[in-house]
């Protein structure tokens, strides 16, 4: 195989991690799948193949699984000290930032986004949470319960890893969304089936190798690549997962679902979102713009909580718009592996074309076009940063997640908020939202009445290890991040003591 140009960028470490043949990691070892497949691994800066993973698929997963109950049930990993487990965690948050800027290589080679945002953002966070969750594996305790009957009994809970987790992971953030996953199951003893999505495999491979390093016990952590139908349906079915963790489209979430009945397995989903954000007369323009262009055009809008739908107060809307286009103008296009790349490729032909699809059907209906709308040089799946104005409640670019570098926008001259709050809120999604104004009294009202997991004011994207994450609506169930996400990995049960 030809390597691509992009390849050549890499540093020394991934350089060496690329040129490794990649297997599955199952009980700890280093396997290829059972049928002998493999998956083509395409770098979305050039349209080339530059690495080949396993199509790891039902019977792989049934490996995996079997590994991850008996490390569960009888492993070291079942009879590990908190204080030992919440080390091992630590240790790999170590490890992650030791490998840091390989990791972030990796990571946009692998999905074409700015390496410099994958290495500030992406793996910066997830080491952070490494470590924040490393400190929940001692702090897990359930409560003495006072009986309201007055029965004879000492009362207490006992809060207990639910289990074999099967964690399914989507390709925009493939490393970061790993952590959040892998970070609470592991400090909270569970023991874990990861399947990275298909286009952006290999960072959950180099974590892999990351946890072997960190010294958990064979079985605690198994990699499976492989499609989404195949390997990640069979992980979502299997009879003996306690607990599938999905974070990808609504659409995907559904079937999930209904994979996940046969055992009523727990379910937690992260889904899409369709996130507004709101600008009033007040706002600091200063403040709005960048947080608004930031907030759609991170990560080539390609991010579950991107702010897609700007509703702007007429009297602002000629300042905001014109920031924002230059703005737009001004970000710096180019292949992920350049740090000075704001705006890279979108991950694939597939998303490109789709999110193409969605421009010219807002243009058929009737939108206008700011800016961008157009593909960026001669290969790879770049896209320049968009913006429609004129858009209206019906239209598909309005209603449905684009996931890509789209900003909708559409005016309002209501000087309350509660009919805009109305419209903000009429959408399937609640995922995030954001309010831009310099009455404070108007921004918490508001907060509250946005139906969204996450709120901003005067800033869009929220998130901290610490910090509650997940959506209302069709936007998922459970919450990531924080303790919340203990409470996703643990089981509560009951104790009475006759005395
Ligand atoms: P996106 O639309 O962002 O590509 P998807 O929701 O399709 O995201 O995929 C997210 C993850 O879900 C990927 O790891 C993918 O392989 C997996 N997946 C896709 N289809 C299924 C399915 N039917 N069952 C289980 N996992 C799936």
């Amino acid at each position: 195989m030809n390597a691509p140009i992009t390849v050549k960028r890499l540093g020394e470490d991934a350089s060496k991690f690329v040129a490794k043949e990649k297997k599955l990691f199952i009980d700890g070892q280093w396997v290829p799948s059972a049928n002998g497949r493999t998956i083509d691994v395409i770098d979305p800066a050039t349209g080339m193949i530059f690495d080949r993973v396993p199509d790891g698929a039902s019977e792989d997963i049934d490996k995996a699984v079997a590994a991850a109950r008996k490390a569960f049930d009888d492993g070291p990993w079942a009879t590990m000290t908190p204080a030992d487990r919440g080390k091992l965690v630590w240790r790999l948050g170590d490890l992650v930032e030791k490998h840091a800027d390989e990791l972030a290589q990796l990571e946009a080679l692998d999905n074409g986004k700015p390496v410099t945002d994958a290495r500030m953002g992406d793996v910066t966070f997830s080491y952070e949470l490494l470590r924040y969750m490393a400190g929940w594996s001692t702090k897990i305790t359930g409560q003495t319960i006072p009986l309201s009957s007055g029965a004879p009994f000492h009362a207490y809970t006992l809060r207990e890893p639910v289990g074999v987790c099967g964690q399914i992971v989507p390709w925009n953030f493939s490393f970061m969304m790993a952590v959040w996953k892998v970070a609470p199951a592991l400090a909270a003893g569970c023991t874990i089936v990861l399947k990275p999505a298909e286009q952006t495999p290999l960072t959950a491979l180099r974590l892999a190798e990351l946890v072997e390093e960190a010294g958990f016990p064979a079985g605690v952590f198994n990699v499976v690549t492989g499609l989404g139908e195949t390997a990640g349906a069979a992980l979502a079915a299997h009879p003996d997962v306690d607990k599938v963790a999905f974070t990808g489209s609504t659409e995907v979430g559904k079937k999930i679902l209904d994979a996940a009945k046969g055992n009523l397995k727990k379910v937690s989903l992260e889904l899409g979102g369709k996130s507004p954000m709101i600008v009033f007369a007040d706002a600091d323009p200063s403040v709005a713009i960048p947080a608004i262009g930031y907030g759609i055009f991170y990560n080539m809008g390609q991010t579950c909580t991107a702010g897609t739908r700007l509703y702007v107060h007429k009297d602002i809307a000629p300042t905001i718009l014109a920031g924002l286009k230059d703005f737009a103008a001004k970000m710096t296009i180019g292949v992920g592996l350049d740090p000075a790349t704001q705006i890279g490729p979108l991950v694939s032909q597939e998303q490109f074309d789709r999110v193409r699809g969605y421009i010219q059907a807002g243009l058929d209906d009737g939108a206008t076009l700011l800016c961008g709308g157009g593909r960026f040089g001669a290969e790879g799946y770049f896209l320049e940063p968009t913006i429609l104005t004129e858009t209206e409640p019906h239209m598909s670019v309005v209603r449905e997640e684009i996931f890509g570098p789209v900003l909708v926008v559409a005016t309002f001259d209501d000087d309350g908020f509660e009919e805009i709050v109305r419209e903000a809120n009429n959408s399937i999604y609640g995922l995030a939202a954001s309010v831009f104004t310099r009455d404070v009294s108007r921004a918490h009202k508001v907060a509250k009445k946005l139906k969204a997991g996450t709120i901003g004011v005067n800033t869009h994207h929220v998130i901290d290890p610490a910090l509650p994450f997940g959506g209302f609506n069709q936007s998922g169930w459970g919450r990531e991040q924080g303790y919340e996400a203990i409470l996703l990995y643990t089981e509560v049960k009951s104790v009475g003591v006759a005395l």
